[in-house]
Formats: structure tokens, C-alpha cells, sequence
């Protein structure tokens, strides 16, 4: 037997998006249905919220490009 722990087979582990908790299906689909907590978990991110994600990125980015160039406007 062996000591050390075993790779996990990727067909095993259930991909979750970490924002809305969506389940990748094994086409590459985001579904509703819960994974099964038995069943190993990887967090991810569905193109929705990917995309909302970056949204609010850029636009944190945005503000603070604003916020550098009025701080150095004053110098
Ligand atoms: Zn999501």
C-alpha cells in the first residue's frame, strides 16, 4: 500500500464556479445542479461571472488610473 496520497483522477473532480456555484458539465456547460458533496471539488469561474468579474475590474482599474493621475495633477 502506498504512503503518500494519490493523484486524483481529473474525470473525478467536479469544477464549481466559485461566485454563482454552478457545476461544469463535462462539455464544458455550466449547470444549476449541485455536485454531490461525496464527489471532489475545483473551484472556477462560468463565463457569466467571468465576465461581470471583469467588468468590476476594469472599472476598480479605471478609478484608480483616475485617482493616480489627480494625485499627480496636484504635484
Ligand atoms: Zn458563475
Amino acid at each position: 500500500m502506498c504512503k503518500y496520497p494519490q493523484p486524483t483522477n481529473p474525470k473525478q473532480v467536479v469544477t464549481v464556479c466559485a461566485y454563482c456555484h454552478k457545476q461544469k458539465g463535462r462539455r464544458g456547460d455550466w449547470q444549476n445542479n449541485r455536485a454531490p458533496h461525496a464527489q471532489k471539488q475545483t473551484h472556477g469561474v462560468c463565463p457569466k461571472c467571468y465576465a461581470v468579474a471583469r467588468a468590476r475590474l476594469l472599472l476598480e482599474l479605471a478609478e484608480m488610473k483616475r485617482h493616480r493621475m489627480s494625485t499627480f495633477s496636484t504635484i
